[in-house]
């Protein structure tokens, strides 16, 4: 196991943030680390990362506890980005790169191609307090990334990226996952975890609530969405038993169902409304299942 999580619970004065928690990661997994607005995921990785203690629990990364000596192999996106304005893009990576243990020669090597890499070599001489948000944002992901890290901890790599950048991010983060890298990420964006990630857990409140690989929380979920497409009214559909949330649209509806009965039923509903145009019982989304999940209480 590349990285393991045994009982880890961590308490602020009585209030309990990460609360027992397991976590079982394989070397080159794409991790997704998911939970509402302060369900814990930041103070878990900074206890990864040995930035806070755990008042309980074990750690460890390859057998052993992340220290000082392992950092170079580590690299770290924090969620609260923490640029220095006033120094220059080269001149803060290359002394974040020497931080985690490079020689000035290849980090000046790597930050010109990750620059390149990233579209953004022109900044290479400013300040970084001249940059947009989304290009202070690459500057410090060319900082989780330029030393090769071979456990890559992530929190919200995508928030405040354009779509172009999110799509380049993706695959820098890819690429590192089928060079042998175990990635942990968090994100509340369910389409990136759904498309990245082999493995997840969803916490809440400090518990993992759910977790395995996508296909089996998927599976375990027990519920399937039945997507109509009509161009006539399909509320009447609404009143048959054992629907558990309806999402009417202009082009149609979509039906949260537990029994396969349920599809037929609505099928045979429909089709009395009209000539439908599309009919599919569809497996749930991440965002599904995560709302289901944690977004009642979280309301
Ligand atoms: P978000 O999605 O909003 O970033 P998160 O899952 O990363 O949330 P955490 O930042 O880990 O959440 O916070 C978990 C809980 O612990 C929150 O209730 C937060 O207020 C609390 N907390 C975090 N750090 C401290 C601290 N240093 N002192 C007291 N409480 C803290």
């Amino acid at each position: 196991m590349a990285l393991q999580l045994e009982n880890v619970t961590k308490r602020f004065g009585n209030f309990t943030a990460v609360d027992h928690l397991n976590l079982k990661i394989e070397k080159g997994t794409m991790y997704g680390f998911l939970g509402a607005n302060g369900a814990g995921k930041t103070t878990t990785f900074r206890m990864i990362l040995g930035l806070l203690n755990a008042n309980e629990g074990q750690i460890a990364w390859n057998g052993k506890t992340i220290s000082y000596a392992t950092s170079p192999e580590i690299g770290y996106l924090p969620e609260e980005r923490g640029l220095y304005p006033k120094m220059k893009v080269e001149e803060q990576l290359i002394f974040l790169g020497e931080l985690r243990g490079m020689n000035k020669a290849d980090a000046k090597r790597a930050i010109d191609q990750w620059l390149e890499r990233f579209e953004v070599p022109q900044y290479k001489n400013k300040k970084v307090e001249e940059l947009s948000k989304g290009n202070q944002q690459k500057i410090q992901v060319i900082a989780a990334l330029m030393h090769d890290p071979k456990l890559l901890i992530l929190d919200e790599p995508f928030s405040g990226l354009d779509p172009v950048n999110v799509e380049m991010l993706k695959k820098a983060i890819i690429d590192f996952r089928n060079n042998g890298a175990t990635i942990l990420f968090s994100s509340h964006r369910m389409d990136h975890v759904e498309e990245l990630c082999e493995e997840l857990s969803i916490i809440h409140k400090g518990k993992q609530i759910v977790s395995g690989s996508l296909r089996d929380v998927k599976r375990s979920f027990g519920r399937q969405n039945v997507r109509i497409r009509s161009d006539y009214d399909l509320t009447n559909l609404d009143r048959i038993r054992g629907i558990l949330s309806v999402a009417h649209s202009v082009e149609g509806a979509v039906f949260q169902i537990e029994e396969e009965d349920v599809a037929n039923e609505l099928l045979t509903a429909a089709l009395k409304e009209g000539p439908i145009r599309h009919f599919e019982i569809e497996e749930p989304s991440l965002q599904d299942i995560f709302i289901a999940k944690v977004g009642k209480e979280h309301a």
